[in-house]
């Protein structure tokens, strides 16, 4: 039996609202309806038998006339049940009685009587789970007691065989396992104690409640991992949003993929480069990174460069630059205002990286997981004063220098464009059409918005198959190639604040990033360089685990940051980039590493 009723007890990845207890509820502002409309699961209400009264109060002191149960509780449990014919959510009312025990059961028996099929849990799964707590009368006299009322069990207790269905949970004081403040770490030995009581509360079939328990975001998180049913707390709201975000703020578990071991040969040598791969993931912070790191089980091929410099993001008109100015400022090396696109804040035109490489006979390509004309790779070759004018930045592109163009917007192409085109540029729908030998003419690869589409929602390798066949048309290149390549999504999971989809994309892109390293070590003549336009989210970790690939986190916004992101730098004039500067510096230092 014992077996049986252990399955039923949750994973600590199931864990939602209805395992919240609010503890002494009535001390809210707004008794019970607080706590029923955020969903907790339990809720907790301390009674006095006072003058054939029930009142609900934490001492006798604080005792009020009118707060008695049958104001605070049973009518408005009887007006949500009238107001919802298809029956209200079932939850646990566990009734402290503070004093006279079994008195005190027997009026709120006769309260409860013409009510009881609201509470019958016997006959109705979905009724109101009452259970007795505090001044329990014995167990002796329990079976004189309505079927509606359970008791909240002790582990000093023992009961009967035919009363151990009255017995739901047992509650202990969590003083005795542990002086824990619910920062930091529950130390070793006391959480062994802690899940001992646990396990033998489970044993018997039983759920577990702790009270006098910490009440910190730390402690639920330590509490749902050694698998406390119940998580107390006197912070409604705040332990709500933590059990209603944390499935977007948790990866459980992560697969691990094996890294590319540099060989550090070229590494910040002096040498002339040749080739620049400059790799962007879109919303990219420190957070993101060390998020992916952690669900690799602690490697990140990203994490192996070894000159690092810190980039000030902001645009020249807000303090959290956008996609825009932060790509802008990359590719031209001036500030502008957030949804600019290659163009300075007065609106004209600015020479991008493509545009000057160009003229020495050095080929650009550009790899985006998004629509080509998005905001990061059009800042590389457009000039427009509004991000989201897609047209104008399609047209830029075919008539710009970029020798080779993969990412979707196949939409916006049109015959009178193929047309005028022609001559300079040709448009394929499919990497594998990307010709093995270097054209004389531009190229630009749309595909199917399909194929870009998140990782969680299974785009498969794109990413990596374009950068191969991007860097192996390229690589013909007499004089050299810059290759942007951009981890699109990785801001959009942090748009989201969705943990999940950032490590996806994250991921997906730090394995672009290990074949940039490998290629490096076999060019020798190329230089990589990731970094982020901005960050996206305000993520931050709070747990993880290397050896599962677990981590967990929570965010600050759905917008962007101003918190400077990474530049990492591989191969020759890496050292270049150490530093904390401008985001426009990372322009200046592309250019000086090809002289
Ligand atoms: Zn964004």
């Amino acid at each position: 039996m014992a077996c049986l009723l252990l399955t039923t007890f949750v994973k600590a990845q199931d864990y939602g609202i209805n395992h919240a207890h609010a503890h002494n509820d009535y001390l809210h502002e707004v008794p019970f309806y607080q706590a029923f409309g955020l969903g907790f699961g339990s809720i907790e209400v301390d009674v006095f038998l006072v003058n054939h009264e029930l009142m609900v109060a934490h001492t006798p002191e604080e005792i009020t006339p009118n707060r008695t149960f049958q104001q605070l509780y049973l009518n408005p449990i009887l007006k949500e049940i009238a107001l919802n014919k298809a029956g209200i959510r079932p939850f646990q009312l566990l009734i402290d009685l503070k004093n006279q025990g079994e008195e005190t059961l027997r009026l709120l028996q006769s309260q409860l009587l013409p009510y009881r099929a609201y509470f019958d849990r016997k006959n109705n799964p979905n009724a109101i789970q009452i259970v007795i707590s505090g001044d329990r009368p014995t167990p002796s006299v329990w079976s004189s007691f309505d079927d509606i009322f359970y008791f909240d069990g002790r582990f000093d207790e023992t009961y009967p065989q035919a009363l151990q269905w009255r017995v739901p949970l047992i509650s202990d004081s969590f003083g005795r396992y542990s002086r824990w403040n619910g920062l930091g770490k529950l130390p070793a030995n006391e959480s062994a104690k802690v899940q001992n009581a646990i396990t033998k509360a489970h044993q018997q079939g039983k759920k577990i409640r702790f009270w006098a328990s910490p009440d910190t975001r730390t402690s639920y998180q330590t509490f749902i991992q050694l698998g406390v049913d119940w998580l107390g707390t006197d912070q409604l709201t705040q332990l709500s949003e933590y059990l209603q975000k944390r499935p977007a703020n948790l990866v459980a578990t992560h697969a691990a993929y094996a890294l590319y071991q540099p060989s550090y040969q070229t590494d910040a040598s002096p040498k002339k480069v040749k080739n620049i791969i400059l790799l962007i993931g879109d919303g990219m912070g420190l957070a993101q990174q060390y998020a992916g790191f952690t669900a690799n089980h602690g490697q990140l091929n990203l994490f192996q460069m070894r000159n690092i410099g810190l980039s000030k993001t902001n645009s020249a008109d807000n303090y959290h630059t956008d996609s825009a100015a932060g790509a802008t400022a990359i590719a031209t090396g001036q500030k502008t205002n957030n949804r600019y696109i290659g163009v300075n804040t007065k609106g004209d035109s600015l020479a991008t990286i493509p545009e000057i490489l160009v003229t020495k006979g050095i080929k650009s390509g550009l790899v985006v997981s998004e629509s080509i004309t998005g905001a990061t790779p059009a800042s590389f070759y457009a000039h427009q004063p509004e991000r989201s004018w897609d047209r104008f930045i399609f047209e830029d592109l075919c008539k710009s220098p970029i020798s080779l163009s993969i990412g979707a917007g196949r939409s916006l192409l049109n015959d009178s464009l193929v047309q005028a085109s022609k001559n300079s540029r040709l448009f394929f729908n499919t990497l594998q059409e990307i010709p093995a030998k270097l054209s004389a003419k531009n190229i630009s690869v749309l595909v199917e918005e399909a194929e870009v589409r998140p990782k969680l929602k299974g785009r498969g390798n794109y990413l990596a198959e374009a950068f191969d066949k991007a860097v192996g048309y390229l690589k013909q290149s007499p004089k050299g190639f810059f290759l942007m390549l951009e981890g699109s999504q990785i801001d959009h999971g942090g748009h989201g604040n969705q943990l999940p989809f950032i490590v996806e994309e994250m991921l997906d892109f730090d394995q672009v990033i290990g074949k940039a390293l490998a290629f490096a070590d076999e060019d020798k003549e190329t230089l990589v360089v990731v970094t982020a336009d901005h960050e996206t989210g305000g993520l931050t970790l709070h747990d993880g685990d290397f050896a599962q690939g677990k981590v967990e986190g929570a965010f600050a916004t759905p917008d962007h940051t101003a918190t400077p992101v990474m530049v990492f730098a591989y191969g020759p004039q890496a050292q270049r980039f150490a530093g904390f500067y401008e985001n426009t510096a990372i322009f200046k230092q592309l250019l000086e590493s090809l002289r």
